[in-house]
């Protein structure tokens, strides 16, 4: 039975896996439970998976899973957790911007009952402007637009308990998101702050690219804003169609001063520019309800109970 499995997802890290891997096993030594590392090779086109695979063949802990080709971080995140066997997980990236030595007080944290222990930065080193400013709006924007509280300035970082990781392997959908998914499925969380580090060798595998694909991914599973706004732009438009159609008739009927022509255009135009957007609007409502139950996660999840646990499963995974 192991019980800290040590995600790490690796693309293109071949200068950071003899550092990663030393680091991890001396903290999780001090720690003293027993441990797996399991590395995610991401589509590497570098040495990285060979690296892997050695350390693999001299240490019996150290685990890999070489994906096939690029599939992304989230989703080699999720290929680790689908097949790790600790009580707990933790998420950790392989170019030591997370310190390893941050799992001893995340641990601790654990064992005092909680079931996520995200680390929190209290500063971004070594990143651009660019970055940490599009990351600050980014978490504050999705804070406003979503329902589920995803806490602020946090990365994947984190240690969860088997718990958490069992909902997780329930939630199919294809648009990974996991530090939404984790904020989702609740239990008691909480945070231990931390200087977030510079990477140390190496180059992001973070392009512009796919930080927007994981901000559309982010707001588009936890949000139906962006589907709402033909409904509320719909709405406006016909508020704004009415005053505009009240002056209009009041000029062509009452001051007389108008051109001929002008309120019947002005007034069919704003009329069918309204209904089209609470049409659209509409029609965005069932697509949100259509995603929602195309993502198909558990309905709820259940924290304690008397009765037998089997049977929520049963109906869950239905
Ligand atoms: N990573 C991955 N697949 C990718 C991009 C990144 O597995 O397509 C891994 C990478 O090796 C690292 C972690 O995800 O362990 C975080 O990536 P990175 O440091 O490049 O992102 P940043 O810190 O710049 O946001
Ligand atoms: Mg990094």
């Amino acid at each position: 039975m192991t019980t800290i499995s040590v995600i790490i997802p690796v693309f293109n890290e071949e200068k950071n896996i003899s550092s990663v891997y030393n680091r991890c096993v001396s903290v999780l030594d001090s720690i003293g439970e027993s441990f797996e590392l399991i590395f995610i090779n991401d589509g590497s086109k570098d040495k990285t998976f060979q690296l892997v695979y050695q350390l693999s063949a001299t240490d019996a802990r150290v685990k890999y899973i070489n994906l096939s080709r690029n599939f992304g971080h989230q989703i080699a995140v999720s290929a680790g957790l689908d097949a790790c066997n600790g009580s707990y997980a933790v998420i950790i990236d392989a170019d030591l911007q997370d310190p390893p030595e941050l799992i001893t007080s995340l641990y601790a944290k654990v064992k005092e009952g909680f079931d996520v222990v995200y680390a929190k930065r209290q500063l971004r080193k070594g990143e651009t402007f660019f970055k940490s400013i599009t990351a600050k709006f980014f978490y504050r924007l999705l804070k406003k637009i979503t329902t589920i509280n995803i806490p602020l300035d946090t990365g994947d970082f984190r240690i969860i308990s088997r718990k958490v990781i069992n909902v997780l392997k329930q939630m199919p959908e294809q648009q990974k998101f996991l530090r939404g998914q984790i904020a989702w499925v609740g239990f008691n969380q909480t945070a231990v702050e931390y200087q977030r580090e510079e990477r140390t060798a190496g180059t992001s595998g973070y392009t512009v690219k796919k930080m927007m694909r994981l901000a559309m991914d982010g707001i588009t599973s936890f949000s139906n804003l962006p589907l709402r706004i033909a409904t509320i732009a719909g709405f406006l438009v016909s508020g704004i169609t009415f005053c505009v159609a009240l002056y209009a008739l009041y000029s062509r009927f009452i001051s007389k001063d108008y051109v001929p022509g002008w309120t019947s255009i002005i007034i069919s135009v704003l009329f069918i520019g309204g209904v089209q957007l609470i049409t659209i609007g509409i029609i965005g409502e069932y697509i949100s309800r259509i995603s929602s139950n195309v993502r198909n996660r558990p309905l709820y999840v259940v924290s304690e109970t008397n009765l037998d646990y089997s049977k929520f499963n049963e109906k869950s995974s239905q």
